[in-house]
């Protein structure tokens, strides 16, 4: 085993990252092959993972079906289930402040999937 590290080219954003000599003794020890991933992919993926584990069991807030979404009652997130969100039954204008929409908690859930 070298005493160098090595760059490699995250599989994800294309950006360089360093694997040092420790932390390939690290992987070999622990029996996984090194990261595709530079550092940053990987914390953004194991958040992603994280949320597929905290699916709440909401209802619409349109139509009152039940739905599972990542955000809990608490967060004070409104949702919908997924014929009402591709309906127009609901004014984005109306609720703006709290939540991103340009990502429906559905694909944001099924995106974590993959
Ligand atoms: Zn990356
Ligand atoms: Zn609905």
């Amino acid at each position: 085993m070298s005493n160098i590290s090595e760059k490699r080219i995250c599989q994800n954003c294309k950006g360089e990252f360093l694997i040092e000599p420790e932390d390939f003794s690290f992987y070999e020890k622990i029996k996984v092959p090194p990261p595709t991933f530079c550092p940053e992919c990987r914390r953004q993926r194991r958040n992603a993972w994280r949320n597929t584990f905290s699916l709440y069991s909401r209802k619409c807030d349109l139509c009152n079906k039940s739905v599972v979404s990542i955000y809990s009652l608490d967060s004070g997130i409104i949702i919908y289930c997924n014929k009402c969100w591709w309906s127009d039954k609901w004014d984005p204008k109306n609720y703006g402040v709290n939540y991103d929409f340009s990502k429906p908690f559905f694909f944001t859930a099924q995106r974590a999937h993959e």
